[in-house]
């Protein structure tokens, strides 16, 4: 894919497990309609209240490997032990028309992003301090103590990365946050 004028953006959110990244996007999307969320697709078991085809396309892993060969992924990545992919053909149909499409993945999907998509607006979401990030997911109460503990350790190295993004935003009070967000991708708020 070429980029062109007519092109619709595409916006990559970044952040450790648990930051806040599906609340602040869920937050942004509801004022911000013109805004399209990538779907994705992933081997991990659903959380209670995720829809299929809402939150993922949950599907088993040798169906995923055939995937990435079969219809091609924008990018995908294992993160804690899951594979997660973005599908590639409705992405590019949404930034042909002119569409803003926002991806919400892991750090080594964004670092595959910002190879095949440079002109992408890469942003972070970081947490006010690493025992707020542990206090969430914690909180969130979804996970097992072992995947919690993955992506604990996860975090610390996605922490280290944050400098490789255009922006940084951190999510400590969530409304500052959005502000902050808006900001960042140019939408008025
Ligand atoms: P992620 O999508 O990054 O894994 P979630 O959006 O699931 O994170 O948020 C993890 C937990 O943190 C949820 O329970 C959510 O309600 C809470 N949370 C999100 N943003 C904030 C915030 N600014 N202050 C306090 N708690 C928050
Ligand atoms: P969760 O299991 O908490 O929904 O997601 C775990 C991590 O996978 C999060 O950091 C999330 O952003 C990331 N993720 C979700 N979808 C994709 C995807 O399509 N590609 C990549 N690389 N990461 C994804």
């Amino acid at each position: 894919m070429h980029p062109s004028p007519l092109i619709g953006r595409l916006i990559v959110i970044t952040g450790p497990s648990g930051v806040g990244k599906g609340t602040l996007v869920k937050r942004l999307l509801s004022r911000h309609r013109e805004i399209w969320l990538s779907v994705s697709a992933t081997t991990r078991m659903p959380r209670q209240g995720e829809i299929e085809g809402q939150h993922y396309f949950f599907i088993r892993r040798d169906r995923f490997k055939e995937l990435v060969d079969e219809v091609g992924f924008l990018e995908w990545a294992e993160f804690a032990g899951n594979c997660y992919g973005t599908p590639s053909k409705e992405v590019q149909k949404k930034l042909l028309s002119g569409r803003s499409v926002l991806l919400e993945i892991e750090l080594e999907g964004a670092r595959q992003v910002r190879k095949t998509f440079p002109e992408a607006l890469q942003i972070f979401l970081a947490p006010p301090s690493f025992s707020e990030l542990e206090k969430r997911i914690r909180g969130r109460a979804t996970d097992s103590e072992a995947a919690i503990q993955r992506r604990l350790l996860r975090a610390k190295e996605e922490l280290k990365a944050q400098n490789e993004f255009d922006a940084v935003v951190i999510n400590d009070d969530l409304d500052k946050a959005l502000e902050d967000l808006e900001g960042k991708i140019g939408l008025s708020s």
